[in-house]
């Protein structure tokens, strides 16, 4: 049964911490009472030693899209931050892995971290005995939050990038660690300050006593450019390093050991762990279909094939253009050996696969082979020689008008790298046709007719 009411309070303090990209996490009065516990433990019985058996956590990732499907965290991204993830939780002796495949999620309202919707539908796509990591991708919203009530952490794609922290410091609120300036939350006064000299740390701030004072609830580039000052007058500057702070993710770099002791102990109290999972870095597959450098592809529903490995949870496919890893056209994570891609045009691609385990998700890729497609099913001829279309100016800058003429009258089609459909217009013979572009990048105009298509590659800076 959810705590209704509990949770109206907790969504009006989302609310005002809207437009910002903090974490208005606020742990729940159950969490907060288990830690005063365990953190009084710590005084009379000390620390819980460290084991040095590794204990392993199941996580359920969702990755949702807006309405339309668009808009996903990549399978790249997500397998680089479950990587960077148990790098983070190592030194804690914590290790997560996937529960069971990746769920995709089309709702504009998850989509754009709409707090009701979080709370009212979240849970009937939560998977029991698991941590629920949903990924959404817009809104001016925080970055990462968890909900204590319904229990699943919600984190903004563009927020877990590269070297990003975002998700570890979820996950430590998700196993009971406050903010290390826990009480400062939104700009305010706790009344207590913790002391530099930790003369109060157990009853005041995150109530760790080897994490330092922090008073600072905004985010901060470190060393923080301003010193504090504790009630007893002794200025100093907070602790960057630690990953619960609001330092730049950049600063960050590892949780206390008194944080740690209490994310273990909260591990084994909510009892969705498990004492192995597989961690092995598997072999490369031997890709069979399509054969490497055959010329005859259709473009429509490419049927990818590779052999199997032995141990693999996931295989990791990804098809690129002429190889360029940069513009990936697919980026998928398959259960099977098989999978049908739809491409486009007359092409070079190049494809490459790699199994993953469960648990392991940081090995790279082998060889790749390549192929190229023919779009013959039309009967259409692809040229980029005929003199139909003219694109001008080009290259062009972003915010200014690019031209559009041809000869005769034709179907516009505009696409970007990836092969997504930009635009779709009639141009009509000698009559000028503006089109503004509000992303950079390379686009193809197609400008198809009956008989053929030409095509006109055009590269907005
Ligand atoms: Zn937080």
């Amino acid at each position: 049964m959810k705590p209704f009411i509990v949770l109206l309070f907790s969504l009006l303090a989302f609310g005002a911490n809207a437009q910002n990209t903090y974490c208005p996490t606020k742990l729940s009065q159950d969490q907060l009472q288990w830690l005063r516990q365990f953190q009084s433990e710590i005084d009379t019985k000390g620390l819980p030693s460290q084991s040095a058996v590794i204990t392993y956590v199941p996580v359920k990732f969702h990755i949702i899209g807006n309405n339309e499907g668009k808009g996903y965290y990549s399978v790249s991204s997500l397998l680089r931050a479950l990587c960077d993830l148990n790098e983070d939780f190592l030194p804690a002796r914590l290790q997560f892995y996937f529960a069971e495949a990746i769920s995709y999620i089309d709702d504009d309202e998850l989509y754009a971290g709409n707090s009701d919707a979080i709370w009212f539908r979240s849970e009937d796509y939560k998977k029991d005995g698991a941590v629920n990591v949903f990924f959404h991708g817009a809104g001016m919203q925080w970055c990462g939050v968890y909900f204590p009530g319904v229990d699943v952490v919600f984190v903004k794609n563009s927020c877990q990038g590269s070297t990003a922290t975002t998700l570890t410091h979820e996950l430590g609120h998700f196993f009971s660690l406050p903010h290390t300036f826990s009480g400062w939350e939104g700009g305010n006064d706790p009344g207590v300050w913790e002391r530099l000299d930790g003369a109060n740390c157990r009853n005041a701030g995150d109530g760790f006593c080897d994490t330092k004072a922090d008073y600072v609830s905004q985010r901060w580039s470190c060393p923080l450019p301003w010193t504090l000052k504790d009630q007893t007058g002794a200025s100093f500057k907070p602790d960057s390093s630690i990953y619960m702070s609001y330092s730049s993710d950049q600063c960050q770099s590892r949780f206390s050991e008194e944080q740690m002791a209490a994310m273990r102990a909260n591990v084994a109290a909510r009892s969705i762990s498990t004492l192995t999972a597989d961690v092995r870095e598997l072999p490369t597959p031997k890709l069979v279909s399509p054969q490497n450098l055959d010329s005859n592809i259709s473009p429509n529903a490419v049927n990818f094939t590779w052999r199997k490995v032995a141990g693999a949870f996931a295989y990791h496919l990804q098809v690129a253009r002429f190889g360029d890893w940069n513009f990936i056209n697919h980026d998928v994570l398959v259960y099977d050996t098989t999978t049908v891609l739809n491409l486009f045009g007359t092409w070079e691609y190049t494809w490459r696969v790699k199994a993953i385990t469960n648990a392991y998700s940081c090995g790279s890729f082998g060889a790749s082979d390549t192929f190229y497609t023919k779009e013959t099913a039309s009967g259409l001829v692809q040229t980029e020689t005929q003199n139909v279309l003219k694109v001008f100016p080009n290259p062009t800058g972003g915010s200014q008008f690019v031209n559009l003429e041809a000869n005769e009258a034709c179907e516009i089609e505009i696409r970007n790298v990836q092969g997504s459909l930009i635009q779709s217009f009639r141009l009509e013979p000698k009559r000028l046709h503006q089109v503004m572009f509000d992303k950079s990048g390379l686009y193809l105009v197609y400008c198809k007719q009956a008989e053929s298509v030409s095509v006109r590659k055009l590269l907005v800076d």
